[in-house]
């Protein structure tokens, strides 16, 4: 029996297609191992960024550097947008598997046709209790800074029943925690919509919540421009549709959103947000900027953290501008230096420090629900938990750090009392 490795790298949408690629492969007869043990080491990789690229390169050799022996594969979103000069200089990859398609990879390591996965029975890669479900792939929005398009193709998104599928057999499996993800899922079944351009996403979301019983569904990657208003009054009417909204607004400048392909400005963005806290006082908010995008002037930056100030999110990534071959800004002009652009992040991510941790203090003495992921190990902790709460996201926001009298199940939601904050992360009580 072959033993393979999966190393799992960049978004959430990568890792369910690494989860359907385990499940790909065991139905092949292949056995999922430790890297020490694995015959075959597969690296899942992303393209998105200068930084994830390296990443991913450098997990390819490093595998080669531990393992000499072992037949190294490079699969997924680095391999799709540059699969021949990775043929030609990474020779420490034996296969440049250019496809993110787990059935593909599959059948071609396995060198035959595989059925594709059951998504709903695969493992799965996310702490106990949750799970990605991915509800479109690709995107049309073609911002001129990204390249996702270029790797990930036109939006294609999945029908409401096979989604719903996926979601019951989650339920089935005593899955607490549902986050629905795309690239833009604002634009779920934009690209049948017609003429309306209205999504489908409210009514995949009554469809799910039709459901019954204690769960989460938290909806990621909100694209701005596209704001679906149709969900709020089911958040309102439901608070298994979590009021957690991560809004990707980049900038706040025109003439910097207009170069990247955008259409809002910081006034339009701001009254999002406002409207959304009027409909839903307790909502949490996250969003993303981009620092050093070409023409970004010291002006637009100011007009930034203004609107960083203003707009008070409860959380914010950073991101410096990173110029991606093939994309339409590849070519701008006037683009600040690197070093403007990485102070730029560091005061942005500086003043983000207080604003958040003025945005969590409201949460202290207030009883929410929370998953819990992990038990913390160590001397003199007999009853202490880690998880999350409705405004913290999987992987990227802080935490709840919980004391419980008793033990408490790991992918278990229970209700605890929010006693105090350290940094980002809220103490709580169960
Ligand atoms: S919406 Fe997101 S994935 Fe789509 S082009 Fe813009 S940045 Fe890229």
């Amino acid at each position: 029996m072959t033993r393979f490795h999966l190393e799992s790298l960049g978004c959430a949408k990568n890792q369910v297609d690494s989860e359907l690629l385990i499940s790909c492969l065991s139905a092949g007869g292949w056995a999922l191992s430790e890297s020490a043990d694995a015959d075959v080491i597969i690296v899942n990789s992303c393209g998105f960024i200068e930084s994830a690229k390296r990443e991913s390169v450098n997990a390819v050799l490093s595998f080669r550097k531990r393992h000499p022996t072992a037949k190294i594969v490079l699969a997924g979103c680095l391999a799709v947008r540059h699969a021949k000069e990775l043929r030609e200089s990474l020779t420490e990859a034996d296969v440049v598997c250019p496809t993110s398609d787990p059935q593909r990879i599959a059948g071609e390591l396995i060198g035959a046709a595989l059925a594709a996965a059951d998504p709903g029975g695969r493992p799965l890669l996310s702490l106990p209790g949750s799970a990605y479900v991915k509800i479109a792939e690709g995107c049309d929005n073609r911002c001129t800074f990204c390249a996702i398009p270029l790797m990930r193709g036109a939006l294609r998104s999945r029908t409401i029943p096979d989604i719903k599928a996926e979601f019951d057999a989650l339920r089935r499996r005593g899955v607490q925690e549902i986050c629905l993800v795309a690239q833009d899922s604002a634009s779920f079944g934009a690209e049948t919509a017609g003429k309306s351009g209205r999504g489908a996403l409210p009514e995949l979301l009554e469809t799910l919540l039709q459901a019954e019983g204690r769960f989460w569904i938290r909806l990621l990657y909100l694209h701005p421009d596209h704001f679906p208003y149709d969900i709020i009054p089911l958040m309102q009417g439901d608070p298994r549709l979590l009021p957690y909204f991560d809004i990707p607004f980049q900038h706040s400048a025109k003439d910097v959103l207009r170069a990247m392909g955008r259409r809002g400005d910081g006034k339009t963005y701001l009254a999002l947000v406002e409207k959304i806290r009027a409909a839903l006082p307790g909502a949490a908010l996250r969003s993303t900027f981009l620092t050093g995008f070409p023409g970004e002037s010291d002006a637009d930056f100011d007009d930034l953290l203004d609107f960083q100030k203003n707009a008070q999110l409860e959380w914010a990534g950073v991101f410096c501008y990173s110029r991606e071959e093939g994309t339409p800004a590849c070519a701008f002009k006037k683009r600040p230096a690197k070093k403007r652009a990485a102070e730029r992040k560091t005061r942005l991510e500086e003043a983000q420090i207080p604003i958040s941790g003025q945005r969590l203090d409201r949460f202290i003495g207030a009883q929410l629900d929370v998953l819990v992921e992990e038990k913390i190990e160590g001397e003199g902790e007999e009853n202490l938990f880690l998880g999350r709460a409705y405004l913290n996201a999987p992987d990227v926001d802080g935490a709840i750090v919980v004391e419980s009298s008793g033990e408490l199940h790991t992918g278990a939601l229970v209700s605890a009392q929010i006693t105090a904050r350290a940094d980002f992360d809220l103490q709580a009580e169960a």
